[in-house]
Order: C-alpha cells, then sequence, then structure tokens
C-alpha cells in the first residue's frame, strides 16, 4: 500500500495535520492515523506568533486562515488591581519586525482549515478511529501496527480483528500530551532518554469562550489582556474576527486529579481565585461572563536529550510538552512541522539521518522554550515585593524594547524559502 515516499503520522492534531501538509508539498506521500473517531472542533483560543503564521503562510493558508483571524494590536499587561504595567505591540509594528503576523484564532477554526487542506491534497490519506499502537524497524523503513474500527476498513487490510499495519520510510509520533509514541521510541533506547513522567505544574487552566457581547467595551478591542497577580493569571483576547472573547485564567491548584480535566468547571469555582481583595472588579466581571470553563491540569515535561531511534521520531507535544506561559506549544509544533520536512526533503533516500538532523536542530531551541515558559509562570504569579520588582523593571522598557526581547522565539524561520 505505501509507497517508497510514505511517511506515516500518529496523531491528527494541529502539529501532525501541519506536519502531513509541509510532508505533502515537499513531495512525500503521508498517511496520518488519528485514534479519536471525529476530530471535535474543541478548544479554546490560541495565539500564533510571527514563527507559527510564517508556516501557515507558507502552506498557502493565508486566505482560508483571514476570515477567523485577529491580529492584536498589542498586548497590554495589567496588574491584579488593574494598573496597565506596561504594553508590547504587535500589529504592523510585529508584522514588519518579523515578517510575518501575530494572530490569535480559535483553535477549532485552526484546524478546520488544516483539516480542509489535508483533504484537498491528494498525497495525503487521513484514517479517523485509528490508534497507531506499536512498531517495529522494517528493511525498507518502518512497520506500524494499531487498531482501528472494523466499520472503516476500506483503505487497509485487516491483518487479525481490529488490526492494521502499513509502511513507510518513517513514522513521526506527533500524538501529543499522553504519547505512547514517546514511550514506545523510550522503550528502544538501551541507555535512559533523560525524561521521566508527565510533571504536575500545580496549575490549573480555566478556559471559556463567550460572545462579544459578554465583556465590556473596552475588552472588545483587538488587543491581548494580560493580569499578573498573586498565584493566578487572567489571559484574554479577541477571536473568531472579534465575535467572541477567549478567556483563560491560570490558578494554582495542587490536587493532581486525573479526572479533573474531564469535567466541566463552573464560575463559582474560578472567582475565589481571583479574590476582591486582590483584583479589580473589571477583571472579575470578565470571569464573570461565562458560567461554564473547561478544565486543564497543566502538565509538562523536561527537554529530553533523544527523540528519536532509526526511522521513528516525535513532534509537538509529544516531544516538547511545555506550559503555556509562552503561548508556544502549537507554534512549537508548526514549526517543527516546517524543520521535519525540510530536513526529509533534502535527503529524501536517507530517511534516518533526516530524522536525526531534524532533532537536532530543534531540541535546543523547543528546550529553551519549554525552560522560558516554565520561568514566565513563576513571574506571573509573583506576590509582594517580588511582584514589584517584576512590575518597576517591566515599567521601565519601553514597549518596543519589551518586544525585541521575543526577537529569538519570533524572527525564526525554517529555511529562506519560507521568507
Ligand atoms: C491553556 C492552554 C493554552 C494554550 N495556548 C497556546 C497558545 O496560545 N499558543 C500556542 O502555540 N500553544 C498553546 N497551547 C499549547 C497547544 O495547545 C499544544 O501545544 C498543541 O495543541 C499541541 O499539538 P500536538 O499536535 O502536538 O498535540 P495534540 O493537539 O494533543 O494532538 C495529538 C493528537 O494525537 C491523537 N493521538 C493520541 N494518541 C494516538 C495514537 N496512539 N494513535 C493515533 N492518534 C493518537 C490525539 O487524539 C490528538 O488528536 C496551549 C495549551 C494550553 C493547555
Amino acid at each position: 500500500m505505501a509507497s517508497a515516499r510514505t511517511v506515516i503520522i500518529a496523531g491528527a492534531g494541529i502539529g501532525g495535520l501541519t506536519a502531513a501538509l509541509t510532508l505533502a508539498r515537499a513531495g512525500f506521500d503521508v498517511e496520518i492515523f488519528e485514534e479519536e473517531p471525529v476530530l471535535d472542533e474543541i478548544g479554546a483560543g490560541l495565539q500564533l506568533s510571527p514563527n507559527a503564521s510564517r508556516v501557515l503562510l507558507a502552506l498557502g493558508l493565508g486566505e482560508r486562515l483571514k476570515p477567523h483571524v485577529v491580529a492584536p494590536s498589542e498586548v497590554s499587561i495589567k496588574s491584579s488591581a488593574g494598573k496597565e504595567i506596561a504594553r508590547i505591540p504587535l500589529g504592523d509594528l510585529a508584522a514588519q519586525r518579523y515578517g510575518a503576523p501575530y494572530w490569535v484564532i480559535h483553535r477549532a477554526d485552526l484546524q478546520s482549515v488544516l483539516i480542509e487542506a489535508v483533504r484537498a491534497s491528494p498525497n495525503i490519506r487521513l484514517a479517523l478511529n485509528a490508534q497507531v499502537n506499536d512498531f517495529e524497524r522494517a528493511a525498507d523503513g518502518v512497520k506500524v501496527q494499531g487498531w482501528r474500527d472494523r466499520t472503516d476498513f476500506s483503505d487497509y487490510e485487516p491483518t487479525d480483528g481490529f488490526a492494521f499495519e502499513t509502511r513507510g520510510i518513517a513514522l513521526i509520533g506527533a500524538d501529543g500530551l499522553g504519547s505512547i509514541m514517546r514511550y514506545l521510541v523510550s522503550r528502544s533506547f538501551r541507555r535512559p532518554t533523560g525524561d521521566g513522567e508527565l510533571i504536575y505544574s500545580n496549575r490549573t487552566a480555566w478556559r471559556a469562550t463567550v460572545p462579544r457581547d459578554a465583556v465590556s467595551a473596552e475588552f472588545r478591542e483587538p488587543v491581548v489582556h494580560l493580569w499578573l497577580g498573586r498565584k493566578a493569571h487572567l489571559v484574554h483576547y479577541p477571536i473568531r474576527d472579534g465575535a467572541a472573547i477567549n478567556i483563560v485564567a491560570i490558578t494554582n491548584f495542587n490536587r493532581n486529579n486525573p479526572e479533573w480535566s474531564k469535567i466541566e468547571g463552573t464560575l463559582a469555582q474560578v472567582l475565589p481565585h481571583y479574590p476582591r481583595a486582590d483584583w479589580s472588579e473589571r477583571a472579575q466581571k470578565t470571569l464573570a461572563a461565562s458560567e461554564r470553563w473547561q478544565r486543564y491540569q497543566l502538565f509538562h515535561r523536561s527537554p529530553r536529550r533523544r527523540w528519536g531511534l532509526g526511522p521513528v521520531t516525535l513532534l509537538g507535544d509529544s516531544a516538547h510538552l511545555m506550559l503555556p506561559y509562552l503561548a508556544q506549544g502549537a507554534a512549537m509544533a508548526i514549526e517543527d512541522a516546517a524543520v521535519l520536512a525540510d530536513c526529509l526533503s533534502k535527503t529524501p533516500d536517507e530517511p534516518e539521518q533526516a530524522l536525526r538532523r531534524y532533532e537536532d536542530e530543534r531540541r535546543p531551541r523547543t528546550a529553551r522554550v519549554q525552560r522560558t515558559a516554565r520561568r514566565n509562570g513563576l513571574i506571573y504569579h509573583l506576590g509582594g515585593r517580588a511582584a514589584t520588582a517584576r512590575d518597576f523593571v517591566l515599567r521601565r522598557m519601553s514597549g518596543e524594547k519589551l518586544l525585541t526581547r521575543f526577537d529569538w522565539l519570533y524572527d525564526w524561520r525554517p529555511t529562506p524559502d519560507t521568507e
């Protein structure tokens, strides 16, 4: 079934879908397996910084994304009491500085644009309800095994009941936070890979999307608002071309309960983290715009020394799960996709070498982003004198100067031809 240029991807999240597109564009055939029966369009807002939007634009997705995105003019950093501490200009300034826009978008909108492009590509086959659960090295690459719903066997020969088997020159594990691929790859190493279990950060993200009229007029403008408080912070910005507002409340919460993320939260659970004594009424009113909240326990991992082995590698959260305080998890997955396709296209006949070059290129950068995101999380939740010192430093810097601190992150380019 597979051609000599077939790349197999486990997982059709933002990372897997983008990788399918970058690989197809580089001339590979792609088989992408997603364990969920439907790619449900859930989730909340995502910030897409220029390092990520550049890749999506190079894929020709600009026109399809434009109806959904908002290009915020700035990030407004405020104290919990509501005083503005600093403004980081984005908008035209960021677009000119980095050669690509800073966007915010609903994850479902991004995902539907990616899926539409994947389905339109004759080189990509997307199989839903298909879980990859093992692989082994084969003479001509990799043999991949998994489980697939019997009702949808049109493309693959079942080898045993619900099982399927396919072959490719490479296998990419883009299977997210609880990655099976990561475990399978680790199992193949003789030496430890340098990472352990998922680390629970003692924080919960509460996310809601509300109609624009649910928040006061001052928060409907295209601005990312970041409120910093003791043991909690709050981020909100308009999405869906301004029709909706994405709100993310991040609070300290030290109970690690696997069921926590599966159950919807309520406003009554969120508000006590934003007490009147510390938080502006404007922030509290913004929170009150939603009664129901999606809850996420926030996990991360330490940077890993090795991502892959032989014809197998990892991409996105499975390779470098990070905390969301730099808004870069999806952006790094999108960058990975661009670099992976570039490396494979340079030496298509030597895929294993290409995967190792991809990993060598991606590891240092994603590790830096993981570390910076973690540090931001500590800085955001400071209280007392430490918070005063943080605010003092931020206030002394001009907006443009603050933006230049992100040059290393936003001014990234996968290859010269994506300029
Ligand atoms: C509160 C919060 C806010 C965030 N904000 C931002 C932001 O503003 N900007 C940003 O860039 N990032 C942000 N992120 C991070 C971002 O959401 C993730 O980093 C990104 O979605 C990871 O994409 P992925 O494709 O690697 O993984 P996932 O999206 O998790 O996709 C993995 C897919 O693999 C499938 N799968 C799993 N196992 C298998 C298997 N064995 N076989 C087949 N399929 C399988 C899953 O069903 C899933 O569809 C945020 C995260 C959080 C929690």
